[in-house]
C-alpha cells in the first residue's frame, strides 16, 4: 500500500487553511425523500468553534444512507441533507480554536460526528449512546461531495499507508462490525453465525475469525458465499437454498449470530441458530422494525440478545491498525459520485459483492 497522496504541508502557528476555501462545492443532495438524489453545486458553510474542512477523496456507500435519503426510520432527517458517514478526506481548514487536528491530516469522519463529551455515557466510554449526538450525512452533512464539515474532535486520523478508498468503508462497516464482535464475546473457539455478507458481513467475518471465532457465513447469493470463504468462513449456508437454523443447530448452534441482513426474518433465524447460552448481536436496521422471538426458549436457553451501534473512535482506531497490520482485506469498488443513483438501487438490488465507494 502505498502513502504518495499524501500532503506534507508544514503548518505556521497562525495558518487556518491550506488552500483558499471554496465558496460552493458539487455534492449529493436528498431534497425529499421520495427523489432522487441530486448532484449539485451548495454552498460552502463557514466553519464554527472546533469544526475543520474536509476535501473528501473517497466515500463509502452504507444501506444507512439509502434509508436515510427515503426517510425509512423513525427518526428521520431534515432534507435538504447531504448523506454519507463514510468519507475520508485531508484536512484543509480549520475552525477558531481547533488543535486537535492539523491541516494535511488525512481524517474519517464516521456516523458518530459530535457528542457532548460529558454525559454518563461519554464518559464511560459509550459516547456512541450520547444523546446529544450529532450524526455524519444525517443530523449533519455527510460525505457525499467534494468537501465535507466535520467537528474536530470527532474525527479520527487515519494511519499513513491505509489507503483512502479502504479507509472510507472502515469508517463504518469496519468499526460497526468489530465493535459487533466485541459486544458478542466472540473468544477463540467459539461458533459465530453472520448473516449477511455484504459490506457489512465481509468485515465481520475477518474480525470474528481474528478474534478466534470459527465462523459461518448466511447469505442468500452464492457468489457472496464464496467471498465469505475466501475471507476465512469456514462454512457457508446458502439461506435461499437450506434452512440456515438446521444447518447450524447440526453443527452445535452458535455462541454468537451477529444480524447483519436488513431483513427481520434473518434476525428471527440468526435468534434459532443459536446454542443455549448464545448471544444474538442485532446490527442492521430494516426498514420493516419487528421481529418476533419467543420468550420461554430465550429464558429457559439462558439467551442474550443486544444491540450494538456503531463504535467510538478509539474502536476506529483499532480497525485502522488492524488494517494497516494487513490483518483486514476491504472489498469495495469505485464509482464517480455522479452515479449515487444508479449505485444505490445497485446495492438495494443486491448487485453489489461489499463496498461502493464513491470519487468526489
Ligand atoms: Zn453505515
Ligand atoms: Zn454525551
Amino acid at each position: 500500500m502505498s502513502n504518495s497522496t499524501v500532503e506534507h504541508i508544514t503548518i505556521e502557528p497562525q495558518a487556518v487553511s491550506s488552500e483558499p476555501s471554496p465558496r460552493t462545492y458539487r455534492a449529493a443532495v436528498v431534497r425529499d425523500f421520495h427523489s432522487p438524489l441530486s448532484v449539485e453545486q451548495v454552498a460552502a458553510a463557514e466553519l464554527t468553534a472546533g469544526q475543520v474542512r474536509v476535501r473528501v477523496e473517497a466515500s463509502g456507500l452504507c444501506h444507512t444512507d439509502i434509508h436515510a435519503a427515503h426517510g425509512d426510520w423513525p427518526v428521520k432527517p431534515s432534507p435538504p441533507f447531504v448523506p454519507g458517514h463514510e468519507g475520508v478526506g485531508i484536512v484543509v481548514e480549520l475552525g477558531p480554536g481547533e488543535t486537535g487536528v492539523a491541516v494535511g491530516d488525512r481524517v474519517a469522519m464516521p456516523w458518530l460526528g459530535y457528542a457532548c463529551g460529558a454525559c454518563e455515557h461519554c464518559v464511560s466510554g459509550w459516547e456512541t449512546l450520547c444523546l446529544e449526538q450529532k450524526n455524519t450525512g444525517y443530523s449533519i452533512d455527510g460525505g457525499f461531495g467534494e468537501y465535507a464539515v466535520a467537528f474536530g474532535r470527532y474525527v479520527v486520523r487515519v494511519p499513513d499507508g491505509i489507503d483512502p478508498f479502504d479507509a472510507a468503508p472502515l469508517s463504518c462497516a469496519g468499526v460497526t462490525t468489530y465493535k459487533a464482535v466485541k459486544v458478542a464475546g466472540t473468544r477463540s473457539s467459539d461458533l459465530v453465525a453472520v448473516f449477511g455478507v455484504g459490506g457489512l458481513g465481509h468485515l465481520a467475518i475477518q474480525y470474528a475469525a481474528i478474534a478466534g471465532g470459527r465462523v459461518i457465513a448466511v447469505d442468500i447469493h452464492d457468489e457472496k458465499l464464496d467471498l465469505a470463504r475466501e475471507l476465512g468462513a469456514e462454512f457457508t449456508v446458502n439461506a435461499a437454498k437450506e434452512d440456515p437454523v438446521e444447518a447450524i443447530q447440526r453443527l452445535g448452534g452458535a455462541d454468537q449470530a451477529i444480524a447483519l441482513a436488513v431483513s427481520p426474518r434473518a434476525f428471527e433465524q440468526a435468534y434459532g441458530s443459536l446454542r443455549r447460552g448464545g448471544t444474538l448481536v442485532m446490527v442492521a436496521l430494516p426498514a420493516d422494525n419487528e421481529v418476533r422471538l419467543p420468550i420461554f426458549q430465550t429464558v429457559l436457553n439462558g439467551i442474550t440478545i443486544r444491540g450494538s451501534i456503531v463504535g467510538t473512535r478509539t474502536d476506529l482506531r483499532d480497525v485502522f491498525e488492524l488494517h494497516g497490520a494487513g490483518r483486514t482485506r476491504v472489498i469495495r469498488e469505485t464509482r464517480p459520485l455522479d452515479d449515487v443513483n444508479e449505485a444505490m438501487a445497485d446495492v438495494e438490488a443486491g448487485r453489489v459483492a461489499a463496498r461502493i465507494v464513491f470519487e468526489p
